[in-house]
């Protein structure tokens, strides 16, 4: 996290000039524009009696989602995720799904991929993601997302679990998400479905009838066999979920994937958490926002609303989202607007300071195994890179060398990195980058390039870097 030094004068309530002057003083060259780490920043605002608090992209946007009244909460569809190892057969089983439980019986309709269908059953309806996979899960976890109700874990009764069943196994269990095995390809002859079930208890998968609770299935997705009874056990086990949603608020919901179409421009696949979505409505979705232009199914109908758990292909977008993405309806198109240039911002200054801050795990290995640091300099100005190979020779004491075996001015170049490597150095840019080949070269070689917009936040690296090498003296 990173913040621009006028806009942390502008939270701190100061001049900006005050917050440089203070930088300044503390080694910092730095000039309104620039952006500073979050640890900086607290430690400008402490000096002038302020507290900081770190916050990510999405919280300094916070969209007021309109309150849910217990009586407008109705049932929703379950979303549902298949995973399980490669070639059991989950691609086979969501088209099996889908082939057989079509909505729409208009003949000869072709399928588009969106990533995400709803299938009717006498039952109910039920949502699928086909992505199948923990990846993608997981991936859509890590940015917030959980969309996903129950897991089908798809089993093949002639291999058995494998490494990636168990995966799938820990992936769902961190999400907290429930489980339902389908155990496939039972028409083959040497099908073995007792077998998986066996193994599938030491991870915490006891089917009910030998006294757990994990509901089991068997199936051949590729001979439709059990595909119905699976389809009812999803919905009762969505049924003990209790699973509801407000259809009556403005859209909440999030990017199950999105695209450029060559024809329809930027289009991303929403699935509607909450709210109804419709036609004309303005959004906001990451960091873009837009106005409903028109909504798809998996068919390419158009549809003129998508209710909760409803997965729907959008178009109206001013750039392609991420998966995971949140997507909310707003008031007016401006405000939309207003959210996403917001967030944008937001994402800039993160990223910058992604590139500005990599993990120091590289140094501190590199460190273990040296008594001497050695050090190559490449910054954008001579009077910076003086500056601080100054400030890292006085870093040395009488247990670690700091040498800077090369320092000048310009971009981290390929030969600064086969230098780097052949002396095992450092390469710490100041206000520069590094080429591509360079970077390329780097990580074939190993060569650790750290990027700094601060002096002081670069020696003070350095200085951790050598305590954390010091032997303890007694
Ligand atoms: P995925 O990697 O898990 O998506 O597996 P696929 O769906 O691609 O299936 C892998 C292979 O297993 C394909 O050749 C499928 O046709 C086959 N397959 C899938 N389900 C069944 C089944 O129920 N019975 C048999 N015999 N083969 C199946």
């Amino acid at each position: 996290e990173s913040i621009q030094v006028g806009e942390l004068a502008k939270k701190l309530n100061l001049k900006p000039g005050d917050v440089i002057g203070r930088l300044m003083k503390m080694g910092e060259m730095v000039t309104i524009n620039k952006v500073i780490d979050a640890e900086t920043a607290a430690l400008v605002a402490t000096e002038f009696g302020c507290e900081v608090r770190v916050v990510s992209l999405y919280d300094e946007t916070i969209i007021k989602e309109e309150e849910d009244l217990a009586e407008a909460m109705v049932r929703r569809p379950p979303v549902v995720t298949i995973m399980g190892h490669v070639d059991h057969g989950k691609t086979r089983l969501l088209d099996t799904i889908r082939s057989t439980n079509v909505i729409d019986t208009e003949a000869g309709a072709i399928t588009q991929h969106i990533g995400a269908y709803q299938v009717e059953t006498p039952q109910g309806r039920i949502t699928f993601l086909d992505t199948p996979g923990h990846e993608a899960f997981t991936a859509m976890r890590a940015r917030g997302a959980s969309v996903t109700d129950i897991v089908i874990l798809v089993v093949a009764a002639d291999d058995g679990v494998k490494e990636q069943t168990v995966e799938a196994i820990t992936h769902a269990k961190e999400a907290n998400v429930p489980i339902i095995v389908a155990v496939n390809k039972i028409d083959l002859p040497n099908a073995n479905p007792d077998k998986v079930k066996q193994a599938l208890v030491p991870h915490g998968l006891q089917p009910e009838d030998w006294g757990g609770t994990t509901v089991f299935c068997e199936i051949s997705a590729k001979n439709n066999i059990g595909i119905e009874h699976l389809l009812e056990m999803v919905l009762l086990q969505a049924e003990l979920l209790d699973l509801k949603a407000n259809p009556t608020v403005k859209a909440v919901g999030r990017v199950v994937e999105a695209r450029v179409d060559p024809g329809k421009g930027p289009v991303a696949t929403v699935l509607v958490q909450k709210g109804t979505l419709r036609e004309g409505d303005p959004f906001v979705v990451g960091v873009y926002s837009g106005r409903v232009r028109a909504m798809f199914d998996d068919f390419n109908h158009r549809l003129k609303e998508a209710g909760p758990a409803t997965p729907v292909e959008i178009t109206g977008l001013d750039g392609v989202p991420g998966s995971g993405d949140p997507f909310h309806v707003l008031e007016t198109e401006k405000e939309a607007r207003e959210f996403a240039s917001v967030r944008q911002h937001y994402k800039q200054i993160t990223e910058a300071s992604q590139r500005a801050q990599p993990s120091l795990r590289t140094l501190d290995n590199w460190m273990a195994s040296h008594k001497e640091i050695k050090l190559i300099v490449k910054g954008d100005v001579h009077g910076s890179v003086e500056a601080i190979r100054d400030g890292l020779l006085k870093l040395s004491d009488d247990e670690v060398k700091v040498r800077v075996i090369y320092a000048a001015t310009g971009g981290i170049t390929e030969s600064d990195v086969t230098l780097a490597a052949a002396s095992e150095a450092l390469i710490l840019g100041f206000q520069v980058r590094a080429s591509v080949s360079a970077t390329d070269l780097a990580e074939k070689n190993g060569v650790d390039i750290r990027y700094y917009s601060i002096i002081y936040a670069l020696l003070e690296d350095i200085k951790k870097a050598m305590t954390g090498m010091l032997e303890p003296t007694y």
